[in-house]
Protein backbone atom coordinates (compact mmCIF):
# COMPACT_ATOMS: atom_id res chain seq x y z
CA UNK A 1 0.00 0.00 0.00
CA UNK A 2 1.10 3.36 -1.22
CA UNK A 3 2.01 5.42 2.15
CA UNK A 4 1.98 9.49 1.68
CA UNK A 5 5.51 9.32 2.88
CA UNK A 6 6.63 7.05 -0.41
CA UNK A 7 8.36 8.74 -2.56
CA UNK A 8 6.41 8.81 -5.90
CA UNK A 9 7.86 6.32 -8.74
CA UNK A 10 8.54 6.96 -11.74
CA UNK A 11 9.03 4.15 -14.71
CA UNK A 12 11.42 4.65 -17.62
CA UNK A 13 13.26 2.79 -19.95
CA UNK A 14 16.68 2.61 -20.41
CA UNK A 15 18.19 2.36 -24.36
CA UNK A 16 18.73 -1.56 -23.83
CA UNK A 17 15.22 -1.88 -23.23
CA UNK A 18 14.97 -2.52 -19.58
CA UNK A 19 12.53 -0.76 -17.60
CA UNK A 20 13.36 0.43 -14.47
CA UNK A 21 12.08 2.48 -11.63
CA UNK A 22 13.52 6.12 -10.50
CA UNK A 23 12.68 7.72 -7.36
CA UNK A 24 10.62 10.96 -8.50
CA UNK A 25 11.68 14.14 -6.06
CA UNK A 26 8.09 16.13 -4.51
CA UNK A 27 7.38 18.92 -5.93
CA UNK A 28 5.87 21.66 -3.34
CA UNK A 29 1.96 22.66 -4.19
CA UNK A 30 0.84 26.10 -4.64
CA UNK A 31 0.00 27.83 -1.47
CA UNK A 32 -3.10 29.04 -0.20
CA UNK A 33 -4.65 31.65 2.12
CA UNK A 34 -5.34 30.60 5.62
CA UNK A 35 -8.74 32.21 5.65
CA UNK A 36 -10.35 32.03 1.97
CA UNK A 37 -8.06 28.91 0.31
CA UNK A 38 -7.60 31.47 -2.13
CA UNK A 39 -4.44 30.83 -4.04
CA UNK A 40 -1.67 33.22 -3.27
CA UNK A 41 0.50 35.13 -5.85
CA UNK A 42 4.23 35.68 -4.80
CA UNK A 43 4.79 32.22 -3.28
CA UNK A 44 7.32 29.56 -5.31
CA UNK A 45 5.15 26.31 -6.01
CA UNK A 46 6.20 23.31 -8.43
CA UNK A 47 9.56 23.33 -6.49
CA UNK A 48 11.71 20.61 -4.83
CA UNK A 49 12.46 21.48 -1.43
CA UNK A 50 16.09 21.77 -2.19
CA UNK A 51 15.45 24.41 -4.17
CA UNK A 52 13.39 25.99 -1.75
CA UNK A 53 16.27 26.14 1.03
CA UNK A 54 18.17 27.88 -1.70
CA UNK A 55 15.95 30.84 -2.24
CA UNK A 56 16.72 33.76 -0.60
CA UNK A 57 13.67 34.77 1.57
CA UNK A 58 12.12 37.69 -0.37
CA UNK A 59 12.21 35.24 -3.10
CA UNK A 60 9.88 33.13 -1.03
CA UNK A 61 6.64 35.49 0.17
CA UNK A 62 5.90 39.00 -0.15
CA UNK A 63 7.15 41.64 2.28
CA UNK A 64 3.60 42.55 3.10
CA UNK A 65 2.29 41.59 6.18
CA UNK A 66 0.99 38.12 6.58
CA UNK A 67 2.44 38.04 3.86
CA UNK A 68 2.24 34.14 2.19
CA UNK A 69 -0.35 33.59 4.67
CA UNK A 70 -3.41 35.96 3.72
CA UNK A 71 -4.51 37.39 0.07
CA UNK A 72 -4.76 40.47 0.01
CA UNK A 73 -8.39 40.78 0.09
CA UNK A 74 -8.26 38.95 3.52
CA UNK A 75 -5.06 41.30 4.59
CA UNK A 76 -7.12 44.28 3.87
CA UNK A 77 -9.55 43.22 6.35
CA UNK A 78 -7.52 41.82 9.08
CA UNK A 79 -6.48 46.05 9.32
CA UNK A 80 -9.26 47.44 8.50
CA UNK A 81 -10.62 45.57 12.11
CA UNK A 82 -8.16 46.06 14.00
CA UNK A 83 -7.96 49.99 13.22
CA UNK A 84 -11.84 49.88 14.47
CA UNK A 85 -10.27 48.13 17.40
CA UNK A 86 -7.70 50.85 17.82
CA UNK A 87 -9.58 53.47 17.31
CA UNK A 88 -12.48 51.61 20.16
CA UNK A 89 -14.90 52.31 17.35
CA UNK A 90 -15.36 48.42 17.74
CA UNK A 91 -15.13 45.92 20.60
CA UNK A 92 -12.65 43.31 20.06
CA UNK A 93 -14.90 40.89 21.35
CA UNK A 94 -16.99 41.82 18.45
CA UNK A 95 -14.51 40.85 15.63
CA UNK A 96 -14.82 37.34 13.78
CA UNK A 97 -13.38 34.76 15.76
CA UNK A 98 -11.39 33.29 12.84
CA UNK A 99 -9.67 37.10 12.38
CA UNK A 100 -9.19 37.47 15.89
CA UNK A 101 -5.35 35.82 16.02
CA UNK A 102 -4.34 38.14 12.90
CA UNK A 103 -6.41 41.42 14.20
CA UNK A 104 -4.39 40.90 17.74
CA UNK A 105 -0.35 40.26 15.76
CA UNK A 106 -1.78 43.73 14.14
CA UNK A 107 -2.19 45.73 16.85
CA UNK A 108 1.08 44.49 18.16
CA UNK A 109 2.92 45.99 15.20
CA UNK A 110 0.65 48.93 14.95
CA UNK A 111 2.60 50.35 18.18
ZN1 LIG B 1 -7.99 35.25 1.70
Amino acid sequence: MASAKMKRKKFFRTISGKVRVGQQVKKTKKRTCILCKKQLHGVPHGKSKAMLAAMSKTEKRPSAIFGGKLCSRCRRKVIDEAIMVKQNSKNIQNVDLSLKKFVNQTMKKMK
